[in-house]
């Protein structure tokens, strides 16, 4: 088999796409980057069982990476601190700019950073692409990995812009002063946290339902008023947050978009889906884009159209389940029990 793939955007899903493509003979695998350098922010992902399956599905062995497990959050009162539930819910969480290293590490010398496409034309046999460094290419098929403002989906296949999914969220981490050794949450899912750096740090987060940038001006002394009656373990994380340590704002946004494949084109990770981080799916779910893309690319009998179409067809509705489920859990974020809805995507679970 002789098959060239671009990939565009070194993001977590295109480095995890690349390293599922190359291993397969005969496929010669491009990956453009518009960054000059990569610096992916230090911030911890979550990836649950079918996350780490996708990786071994790439040939990649994720035990390698260093991560924090849980198996269960427990949800306290917002008002009275007590525990009022556990949520069986479990993953791994780990930094994200290590996993993204780590995936860089065996495919690095397919990026070709700081370039960006300028065109591309799928003239039925291959794609044409021009690029920014006035290079040109052919290709067999084209992968937009570009991520939440992907041009791939807007400009070539004239896809939607992203929109905001009701809720902004302020990530900060904490040293883990109490050794506490269970992950927590209020009730109402307004705050709450994951251990890191093996247990010594909490990485907390607050979820701003309402308008886009709403409480944005606020430091997190400010935001701590909002929860100062708390005890117990959620209280160190407060106290944490009144030391004001780096802190990271952001809307959420949400991408959904109807047609993921057009001939030899397509779009994966949050190219294609991406979604509120609130059940701490968006990455996962561009992993396991990445493995059955891997598969059906490199399937020697299979037309890449045919591969393409495939891939959307089965992803695009199973994206969209987890993607519809976290924006719920997002709108119920600031109600009473909203935390507990995490058994939402019990069925997913492998
Ligand atoms: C606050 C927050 C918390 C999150 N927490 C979790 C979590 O706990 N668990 C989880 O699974 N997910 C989480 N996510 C989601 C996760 O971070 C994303 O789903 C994931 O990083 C998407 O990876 P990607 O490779 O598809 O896109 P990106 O990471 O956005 O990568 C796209 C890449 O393409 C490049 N690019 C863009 N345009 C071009 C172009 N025209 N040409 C060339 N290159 C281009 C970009 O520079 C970038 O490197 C969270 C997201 C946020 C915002």
């Amino acid at each position: 088999m002789s098959r060239r793939i671009l990939i565009i955007g070194a993001g977590l899903t295109g480095l995890a796409l690349a390293n599922g493509l190359r291993r397969a003979e005969g496929v010669e695998v491009t990956v453009v980057e518009q960054a000059p350098v990569i610096t992916e922010a230090g911030w911890a992902i979550a990836l649950t069982g079918r996350h780490f399956d996708a990786l071994r599905q790439l040939g990649l062995t994720p035990e390698e990476l260093a991560a924090d497990p849980f198996d269960r959050m427990v949800m306290f009162d917002p008002d009275t601190s007590a525990p009022v539930g556990v949520d069986a819910r479990s993953g791994m969480i780990m930094s994200r700019s290590e996993l993204q290293r780590w995936l860089w590490r065996p495919v690095g010398d397919l990026v070709r950073t700081g370039i960006t496409p300028i065109t591309a034309h799928d003239n039925g046999s291959r794609v044409e692409v021009t690029f920014s460094d006035g290079a040109g290419g052919e290709f067999d098929a084209v992968i937009g990995a570009d991520g939440i403002n992907s041009w791939t989906r807007r400009t070539v296949l004239g896809g939607p812009d992203f929109s905001y999914a009701d809720s902004a969220v302020v990530r900060f981490k904490v040293p883990n002063t109490e050794g506490l050794d269970v992950v927590g949450s209020t009730s109402d899912g307004r705050l709450g946290y994951f251990l890191v750096d093996g247990g010594r740090a909490m990485h907390g987060m607050v979820f701003l339902p309402g308008v886009a940038d709403n409480h944005r001006g606020r430091s997190l002394t400010e935001l701590a008023e909002d929860f100062r009656g708390l005890r117990g373990p959620l209280r160190s994380l407060v106290d944490g947050m009144l030391t004001e340590p780096d802190s990271f704002y952001a809307n959420i946004n949400q991408v959904v978009a109807d047609e993921w494949a057009r001939g030899r084109i397509a779009l994966a990770g949050d190219a294609a889906h991406a979604m509120s981080p609130r059940l701490g799916q968006g990455a996962g779910v561009g992993l396991e884009d990445a493995a059955l893309l891997a598969d059906l690319l490199t399937l020697p009998d299979l037309p890449v159209e045919a591969a393409l179409t495939g891939y959307a067809t089965i992803r695009r509705p199973l994206a969209r389940h987890v993607q519809q489920r976290s924006h719920e859990a997002t709108q119920r974020v600031g109600q009473r029990g909203a935390a507990l809805g995490f058994g939402a995507l019990a069925e997913l679970r492998s």
